[in-house]
């Protein structure tokens, strides 16, 4: 019996402002069968709150609550301390909710997520600051990001620069990583038996189903294909969310 879904969101839910066939309906079922979701995103610049937002816009009603960014993990994942980041609201505004301090004096913490208005200065004064002893943290490491127009560069593709620069290997939150998955838990409090992961991406969703123990589903309506399974071997593979509601409601 599944108590809980926690769904990935880019290519599983929507693809960019559309979202995929099925979903909205196979959501709607879930919900009214009081089986618990979690919307789980490695997206760093977007708040919980723009992100319920857009899943309201394409149909499917969420609350802030139930999405779990990789900002929001981080600033519940550490104790808060002086911070400087490399990102946008998504990341700024939870961690000073949290009780973290935005600092250019020896902070405590560098945060590092997408940024788009990303400069050279900020960089460079992350590199130092890393150098100096702040805590170097990767919100994610997705390489990149997809959109309608094509493909540019990830979170992971800053945060790499700043690793060879700093010397240093970053604390990662996102998926696959567990401290996203832990606080995924802790947030849903069901046995990770009772739960499975949904996601399109073998890398990030299906590894993260792995390292936390809770059995995976890639959908192939994102950024992976069956040919892409190797070393990491979902639990189940589905084509469609109707292949998916199958799995959901008959177990
Ligand atoms: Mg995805």
């Amino acid at each position: 019996m599944i108590k809980g879904v926690i769904f990935d969101l880019d290519g599983t839910v929507y693809i960019g402002e559309t979202p995929v066939p099925g979903a909205v309906e196979l959501i709607d079922r879930i919900r009214s069968n009081n089986i618990r979701i979690l919307y789980v995103t490695n997206r760093a610049n977007k708040t919980t709150a723009e992100i319920a937002g857009r899943l309201n816009d394409i149909g499917v009603p969420a609350k802030p609550s139930e999405v779990l960014t990789s900002s929001q993990a981080a600033a519940e994942y550490l104790e808060p301390g002086g911070f400087y980041y490399i990102g946008q609201e998504g990341l700024r505004k939870p961690l000073v909710d949290a009780g973290f301090t935005y600092s250019e004096t020896s902070p405590e913490y560098v945060f590092v997520g997408l940024d788009p208005e990303l400069t050279y200065d900020k960089l460079v004064k992350a590199c130092r600051f890393i150098r100096n002893g702040s805590c170097f943290v990767a919100t994610n490491m997705d390489p990149f990001a997809i959109s309608e127009e094509g493909i540019s560069p990830g979170n992971g593709s800053i945060v790499e620069s700043l690793r060879i620069a700093t010397e240093k290997d970053p604390l990662v939150i996102g998926k696959p990583e567990k401290p996203i998955m832990d606080i995924a838990l802790r947030r849903l409090d069901i046995d990770p038996e009772e739960l499975i992961i949904v996601g399109d991406n073998i890398v990030t969703d299906i590894q993260a189903g792995k390292n936390s123990g809770i059995r995976s589903v890639l959908i192939l309506t994102g950024v992976s294909k069956v040919s892409d399974v190797g070393d990491i071997v979902p639990d189940v593979v589905v084509d469609t969310f109707v292949d998916l509601s199958k799995l959901i409601f008959t177990e």
